[in-house]
């Protein structure tokens, strides 16, 4: 589907572009041959001009003038006196050359009407140019000048061909058309390859999207069957089976609700609709809610487990106290199913400068199983579990895909690297813009309100893109 979407972009990009491209192409060339020959035709008028002034003023025409005007112009010219062709003429030429003269003065003629005035009158002199096309297909300007002078009658036929002029706009179009198939080439492999990266994101995301509804299906898949096979064995079974039963649909139940739950936050953050509630949070106190609630459950599996915070009181951290304590708790709940028995957990919170910028700095450190480099980067994709984390029924692969949406939505970011001697480190960075030291934190209020602009900060009425 997508490759017939990218060879339909590819053909409308490419169409678009290379149609304008021939547009534009072809009436920049009208324009240049008009402007060619306008220029080429204004120049013959003038030249006539001149030569026609020249004529008039020399007493005696010779022969060199002419053939000197003949061949550094390449004109063809025709001179009668009082209808008798000058001795000039009378040079033997080719009868190609005759033919095309008799034309252009035949065209003259059906073109133009002079009256026969009389000759001695100079006020009748005339010349007018024309473009002319012989039969033969060729191009010429022609003038035809009259020149009266002491009852003589001086008829000039100048012709001037336009080979060079029509070669010079053959090679112009030539050079336009490889010009232009040249930028249709690239055009259009500029379009496949710009077409295949604009779609390649969308690829990608439907893939993602297919993905995740196998996965999400699967992991449906397994509590369903147990709750139905239960639904169905309880019909059959004693008062204490069905109790056992019972339990079971319960837990397979809350299991499949979790995992619901899980699924609408992360579609949530796909459709940018987080709900993300700003706050001053006090993240120390926060920090040792959350250890007292994870010590039993490390206990039970008989794990070390330690805090460490600052000595001094941190400053309070603009950000959505629910959203944070729910990453410490994935963090704390992955640290103590992947360490074992006789292991040791710890966390800590400090505010450090990282990158030139003061950071809230969460850290939970265990010396667990630990994480293979190559994995590192796809435990936050969604449903990703390891191999050696499958057997544990109550994880998903959906915890750490929600962590790090959820720091990204308090602006911050969370890593993964190895604790030295083995085991994995998980640290989350929240920017301290969140934080009561540019703003004053009111604790009567519970406002943050800007040191400078004495206005306050956004709270929790503002859910955050
Ligand atoms: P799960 O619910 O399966 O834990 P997560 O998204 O939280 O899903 O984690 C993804 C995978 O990352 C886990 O299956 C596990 O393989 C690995 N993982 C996460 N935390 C740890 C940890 N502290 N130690 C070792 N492996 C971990």
């Amino acid at each position: 589907m997508f490759r017939k979407v990218h060879y339909r972009l590819t053909l409308l990009c490419a169409g678009t572009t290379i149609a304008i491209l021939l547009v534009m192409s072809l009436i920049y060339l009208y324009v240049s041959e008009t402007g060619l020959s306008q220029s080429q035709f204004l120049s013959f008028q003038h030249a006539m001009d001149n030569f026609v002034h020249n004529f008039k003023q020399q007493n005696v025409i010779t022969h060199e003038w002419l053939s000197h005007m003949e061949a550094n112009n390449s004109y063809w010219i025709r001179i009668t006196d009082n209808g008798v062709p000058l001795l000039f003429n009378q040079r033997k030429l080719d009868q190609n050359r005759l033919a095309v003269e008799e034309e252009a003065l035949a065209c003259f003629s059906a073109s133009f009407s002079v009256e026969n005035t009389d000759p001695s009158d100079e006020d009748t002199d005339y010349h007018l140019e024309f473009p002319f096309t012989a039969s033969t297909g060729a191009d010429y300007y022609a003038c035809v000048a009259r020149i009266s002078q002491e009852q003589q009658h001086t008829e000039i036929l100048v012709l001037y061909p336009l080979q060079e002029l029509n070669a010079k706009i053959k090679s112009q179009r030539l050079h336009f058309a490889l010009i232009d198939l040249a930028a249709v080439f690239l055009l259009s492999l500029f379009s496949f390859f710009f077409t295949k990266k604009l779609l390649a994101p969308i690829e990608q995301n439907r893939k993602e999207q297919i993905q995740f509804v196998a996965a999400a299906s699967h992991e449906l898949r397994t509590p369903l069957a147990v709750i139905l096979s239960s639904v169905s064995a309880i019909k059959k079974a004693s008062p204490e089976e069905e109790e056992n039963f019972l339990s079971t649909i319960d837990s397979e139940g809350r299991r499949m609700s979790r995992l619901i739950n899980d699924m609408l936050l992360l579609s949530q953050a796909d459709a940018r609709a987080f709900p993300i509630r700003l706050q001053p949070v006090e993240c120390d106190t926060l920090l040792l809610n959350s250890f007292e609630s994870f010590e039993p459950m490390a206990k039970e599996k008989n794990i070390s487990f330690a805090i460490s915070l600052p000595q001094a009181a941190l400053p309070p951290c603009l950000c959505d106290a629910e959203r944070f304590r729910q990453v410490i708790a994935i963090l704390l709940h992955n640290a103590i199913s992947y360490t074992p028995s006789g292991g040791s957990i710890s966390m800590a919170l400090s505010l450090d400068t990282v990158k030139k910028s003061e950071t809230f700095v969460l850290s939970v450190i265990d010396n667990g199983i630990g994480i293979p480099d190559e994995e590192k980067e796809k435990i936050f994709q969604r449903f990703y579990r390891s191999d050696r984390s499958r057997s544990i029924k109550d994880h998903f692969g959906l915890g750490l895909p929600i962590a790090s949406e959820i720091v990204r939505s308090l602006g911050g970011t969370i890593h993964v690297a190895d604790t030295p001697g083995g085991g994995s480190t998980f640290l989350v960075c929240l920017p301290f813009r969140f934080c009561s030291k540019a703003p004053m934190f009111d604790n009567h209020k519970g406002i943050c309100y800007n040191k400078n602009t004495k206005k306050a900060l956004p709270t929790d009425d503002q859910p955050l893109d």
